[in-house]
């Protein structure tokens, strides 16, 4: 992807992150994939309502920064998850509200209460809490890499897609599937037959 559009792209993303309340302040990490070799990151320690294309970080897929700025802390778990899905073109990291209340109680988000929970996103797994930046949460994000989407222990949540649209999306409705579930309380999944039917017409990912 041409390096002037992706950051212009990313920094977009990272607006519409903050203004859906997807993250707040300096939470969260995003970032896109430039080619086989490269990707552009978020900076660390910096509001994402705030971004311009020219803060992004770029940095080689083994880590090397190739440009001013310094990288996300969280910006291995990104690598990772690249070096691992060949299709993954974007991920997206936050910590929406909705999500993060279940991320801190221990709980899952339940994705198979509505069509689009199937469709958008399937299982979700959670990740163990682990120190953010650590390399054990390297390894316990690249363990579940192959989810569209995932929640991280009294932390938030990850998603990944082949385009930061796609990654934007999967986030959106995992908030939104967070919210449901604290709004509806004990309600049941889809019948079987019916989740199966859903999962069938998703793009095959994991
Ligand atoms: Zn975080």
């Amino acid at each position: 992807m041409n390096e002037r559009y992706a950051r212009e792209r990313l920094a977009e993303t990272c607006k519409l992150l903050y203004d859906r309340k997807l993250t707040v302040s300096a939470g969260g990490n995003m970032s896109v994939r430039l080619n086989d070799g490269e990707i552009l990151i978020t900076p660390s320690g910096r509001n994402k309502g705030m971004l311009t294309p020219d803060d992004m970080v770029k940095l080689s897929l083994d880590g090397k920064v190739l440009s001013e700025g310094k990288p996300s802390i969280e910006h291995r778990f990104h690598l990772a998850l690249y070096r691992m899905n060949a299709d993954t073109g974007a991920v997206v990291h936050c910590h929406p509200l909705h999500c993060t209340a279940l991320a801190v109680s221990g709980r899952q988000v339940r994705c198979n209460i509505t069509p689009e929970g199937v469709l958008l996103l399937g299982e979700v797994p959670t990740v163990p809490y682990f120190t953010p930046g650590s390399e054990e949460l390297v390894e316990a994000v690249a363990k579940a890499g192959k989810a569209r989407a995932m929640l991280m222990a009294k932390h938030g949540a990850l998603t990944q897609g082949r385009t930061l649209e796609e990654a934007f999306d999967r986030m959106e409705e995992l908030e939104f599937q967070a919210a449901l579930q604290l709004l509806a309380g004990d309600v049941e999944d889809l019948p079987d037959d019916e989740i199966a039917r859903l999962g069938a017409m998703r793009w095959p990912y994991s």
